[in-house]
């Protein structure tokens, strides 16, 4: 018997349901190789990634994470996923974004932003 993934009770659940049936209906074609109907819903950043139940929660309905798939592309990415993305936890990524951000704004390498023209 297969392992039951992180976060797979989400996905039991009607309001599940809806949302999947919705964005299939919005997104009829595979979003991939724009050819095969669209048939699974595939999260970009690994639902079971998430470091507790509200971020799994989050990863699962965030319609930005989603991309409507055909069986075989769906399978296809699930395959090549693999690096098991790293549980760090949620303070600890937020300082690295915070570093990033902070780094990218003191950078001399990008040119300089201009003031938007009103
Ligand atoms: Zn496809």
């Amino acid at each position: 018997m297969a392992l039951k993934r992180y976060g797979e009770e989400f996905k039991i659940t009607t309001g599940y349901r809806l949302m999947r049936d919705k964005t299939l209906k919005e997104k009829p074609v595979c979003e991939r190789c724009r050819e095969a109907p669209s048939e699974e819903l595939y999260h970009i950043v690994p639902y079971d990634s998430g470091v507790d139940r509200m971020e799994v929660k989050e990863l699962i309905f965030d319609r930005r994470n989603i991309m409507a798939l055909c069986r075989k592309c769906y399978l296809e990415m699930e395959e090549n996923r693999g690096v098991i993305v790293e549980r760090k936890p949620r303070r600890e990524r937020v300082k690295e974004e915070v570093n990033r951000a902070i780094s990218r704004l003191f950078s001399d390498d990008k040119p300089e932003e201009k003031a938007p023209e009103l």
